[in-house]
């Protein structure tokens, strides 16, 4: 009797619990899919209407004579909001993508070096316009020979990405005076790049948040600084897609450092 029903309870919970994993997961599971196709779906669509907004905007600002002066104010600030919400859904598509392939499209071997090395020419003019000075520490021809031989494989369109959002908000959270400096370093399979810049850091209790969809340590400030929120989420995304991953280390007021680990094919 006691042993029996000792069973019964035993077997019943046991069947209880795989009900509850197997019933329960699967429809969080399911609308965890839903959800980021919907991510997917909705900003493919909303691409088109916005390229027609921005080809009437484009041509009515290419005609001042034609707007009314006291309406030229407003074209612009319609135009800028227009390229502010073009960033978002680009960046949305992006993070859409990266979310539902384990694996990039493109798959190829890349020269790292000349990759960081075109991303620093394309943003040195930004950073000297800031007075910011953009090194490229390690890049040195005596790192050149340890880096050369070693592969990285991955999608570049994504890695550019990857290396351009971390640059960005180096430069953008830096303020004149500051500097950013890119390094490279192999440490065992790995390949560390990393972006130190000296900046305004970032506060010991928002580090674990930097990387979450949207967050923001100041909402108002970095919305006028033109980022999307999605930066380092797309950043996380593309390393992890890439067998990778993103440390962060800060000091408030002193600067931060985004070190990027890639595993090495060799
Ligand atoms: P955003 O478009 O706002 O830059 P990100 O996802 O790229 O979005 O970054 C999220 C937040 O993390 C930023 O709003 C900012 O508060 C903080 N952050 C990111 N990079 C840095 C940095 N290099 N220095 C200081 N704060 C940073």
């Amino acid at each position: 009797g006691m042993l029996l029903g000792g069973a019964i309870a035993a077997s019943l919970t046991a069947v209880g619990g795989m009900w509850l994993t197997d019933q329960a997961l699967k429809p969080i599971e399911a609308s965890f899919n839903q959800l980021k196709q919907f991510t997917a779906d909705a900003s493919h669509e909303l691409r088109s209407p916005l390229t027609a907004i921005k080809t009437s905007v484009d041509v009515m600002l290419s005609h001042p004579e034609r707007i009314h002066p006291a309406d030229v104010k407003k074209f612009e600030a319609i135009a800028s909001a227009l390229k502010q919400m073009t960033r978002l859904v680009e960046d949305l598509l992006i993070l859409a993508r990266t979310d539902q392939s384990s694996h990039p499209s493109q798959w190829v071997n890349l020269p790292l070096e000349e990759l960081l090395e075109d991303l620093i020419d394309l943003w040195l003019p930004q950073a000297e316009a800031k007075d910011i000075i953009l090194r490229a520490d390690a890049i040195a021809p005596a790192m050149r020979s340890i880096i050369a031989p070693v592969t990285i494989q991955g999608d570049p369109f994504l890695l550019q990405r990857l290396f351009a959002n971390l640059l960005e908000n180096a430069l953008n959270y830096t303020p004149p005076g500051g500097k950013v400096t890119l390094s490279l370093e192999q440490q065992e399979d790995w390949i560390a790049v990393s972006i130190q810049d000296t900046g305004i850091g970032i506060a010991p209790e928002h580090l674990p948040l930097v990387f979450d969809r949207l967050w923001r340590a100041d909402k108002a400030r970095t919305r006028r600084a033109g980022g999307s929120g999605l930066g380092l989420a797309i950043a996380k995304s593309i390393a992890e897609q890439h067998q990778g991953q993103i440390l962060v280390t800060s000091q408030l007021n002193v600067g931060s450092c985004f070190q990027v680990l890639l595993p090495i094919h060799f």
